[in-house]
């Protein structure tokens, strides 16, 4: 499938662990096991003085030095900075990803020899913002990013591999549509997918990005807490170190409660300890309204695609968290049908990643493709306009969410004045009909426009999503026939001579050459 001496290599870059697979010789997807032997690796950073230390032994540290870690870094991607300081110092949180992604390429390569390749994959309901932002953190840890994937297709196409719908014999494999219900560590997803053959189309997309394992783990930490104030009069929750290691037993304790009972968790705090027993039923008690929100995504996802349950064959199951039996249970009872766990629910999105990259260097090399992938994007694009009578910022939708993609919009804007120079357009992302209340993806600027335009010219901006949900624009002015360059300008987002500064720092922590 892929060149022998190029790997194909995928990475799904979780929330709280992530996990890196290649292609075999015969063109299999297989996890890679980091240095320490483990084939999923924490998704947090110790900043311990001089060294940045990723995965185990910076998850470890949670319980006495939660102060220099980060975790859950995903969740903050977006933003101009990750919500905690260490030693006085603010990073970016597509920086810490960038170490994440680091040391996942340094004990890959370990095993397989030097490779920049990649497919990464991103959770379907990412934003523009922060679909630029994670191939960003793939730059900066030395990678040429190929690709990113939404982890529910890379999901889906492991499944369809492991079906034998790759296979070119497997293609006449019936029609399926599937319903992918992606719970992991920090964010939710939810795909309705059509699988014909070897065609890959997504009809519906939602979810949130911040709804995760690590909510569940919150609950009971909250459940913990409250017991043992009532014991102790001390809240464990406000002291960091307590605070780390609460939760850390708590995420324990929650993997227990997906097959037994109870399970009892153990707190210190300022020289107070207790041991507080959770029953099954009061976790399930305490976060049942996650389970709803999850529920009703769903729901809403099956109308959006203009399905109902009985159109889908599959429920597939993707992502650590959907092994609590509450998620099963609920996804039973909701579609009639038991959900289908046989995808490797931490492997899975990875596999897919390295099949999606295996697909692409083939076709570099002139081959024809195994699979085609179609997707839809998970957020409306609008421009910003003012309204005349409010004068408030309203949101303009050109392309409309769950649209297949690729996609082009174009949207026509007039000169006020004769000669003028320049135009701005505001990019943004979101449902709601006021701007304020949607992402900002970035400003565009149009400059130079022609000479002498007089008043009233038409300018047209076009704006194309790639079928990887990220966003290209492109002006032309009809009367004069010409393109104007243009580009977005982004808020939260790092300059390239700062990426190149990162991706040097980071990089020569290891022996490596990445050039
Ligand atoms: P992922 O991002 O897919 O690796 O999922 C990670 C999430 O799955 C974390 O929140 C884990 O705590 C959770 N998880 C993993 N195994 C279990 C389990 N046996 N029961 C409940 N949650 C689990």
């Amino acid at each position: 499938m892929t060149n022998s001496s190029i790997p194909a290599v995928g990475i799904d870059l979780g929330t709280t662990f992530s996990v890196v697979s290649k292609l075999d010789e015969h063109g299999r997807p297989i996890t890679l096991a980091n240095a320490e032997g483990d084939r999923v690796t924490p998704s947090v950073v110790l900043f311990d003085g001089q060294d940045v230390i990723v995965g185990k032994e910076a998850l470890k540290a949670i319980a006495t030095e939660a102060d220099q870690v980060a975790e859950c870094s995903k969740r903050d991607v977006g933003h101009r900075v990750f919500h905690k300081i260490f030693e006085g110092r603010q990073y970016p949180p597509e920086v810490i990803e960038a170490w994440i992604l680091n040391k996942l390429r340094s004990d890959a390569a370990g095993q397989i020899g030097r490779f920049s390749k990649v497919v990464i994959t991103v959770p379907a309901y990412f934003d523009e913002v922060r679909r630029k932002t994670t191939q960003d953190a793939g730059y900066m840890a030395g990678f040429e990013v190929l690709d990113i994937i939404n982890e529910p297709t890379a999901a889906a196409v492991s499944f369809g591999f492991q079906q034998g719908f790759l296979d070119p014999k497997g293609s006449s494999n019936a029609p399926q549509r599937i319903l992918v219900y992606d719970l992991g560590g920090g964010t939710f997803d939810v795909t309705v997918m059509d699988i014909r053959g070897t065609e890959f189309t997504a009809l519906a997309t939602d979810g949130d990005v911040r709804l995760g394992g690590y909510d569940w783990d919150q609950r009971l930490v909250d459940l913990v807490a409250e017991s043992f104030i009532r014991e102790h009069y001390v809240d464990p929750r406000e002291d960091s170190g307590a605070a780390g290691k609460l939760w850390l037993g708590c995420e324990d304790a929650k993997r227990t409660l997906s097959v037994r009972g109870k399970a009892v968790v153990a707190c210190d705090c300022q020289g107070y300890s207790s041991r507080v027993e959770i029953t099954k039923r009061q976790f399930e008690e305490a976060t049942q309204d996650l389970l709803d929100r999850t529920r009703f995504t769903a729901e809403q996802t099956l109308k959006a695609a203009g399905l109902g349950w009985d159109d889908i064959e599959r429920v597939l199951l993707v992502g650590g968290s959907t092994r609590m039996p509450m998620v099963r249970d609920m996804l039973q009872q909701l579609s009639g049908k038991a959900p289908d766990a046989s995808v490797a629910a931490d492997e899975a999105v990875s596999h897919g990643a390295a099949l999606r990259a295996g697909l692409l260097l083939a076709e570099s090399q002139g081959k024809s493709s195994a699979f085609s992938i179609k997707n839809v994007n998970s957020h409306s694009l609008g421009v910003v306009g003012t309204d005349r009578l409010t004068k408030r910022r309203r949101n303009g939708i050109l392309i409309p969410r769950n649209t297949t993609l690729p996609v082009t919009a174009k949207r026509t804007f007039r000169t006020s004045k004769a000669g003028q120079k320049s135009i701005l357009v505001q990019i943004v992302e979101g449902e709601s009909p006021s701007a304020d209340d949607c992402t900002e993806i970035g400003k565009c600027t149009v400059r130079k426009l022609p000479p002498k335009l007089p008043a009233q010219s038409q300018i047209d901006v076009l704006f194309h999503y790639e079928p990887n949900g990220r966003l290209k624009v492109k002006v032309t002015v009809p009367e004069t026939n010409r393109q104007v360059k243009t580009e977005i300008v982004r808020e939260n987002s790092l300059s390239k001579e700062h990426m190149d500064g990162w991706r040097r720092y980071i990089c020569q922590m290891d022996a490596t050459d990445y050039r």
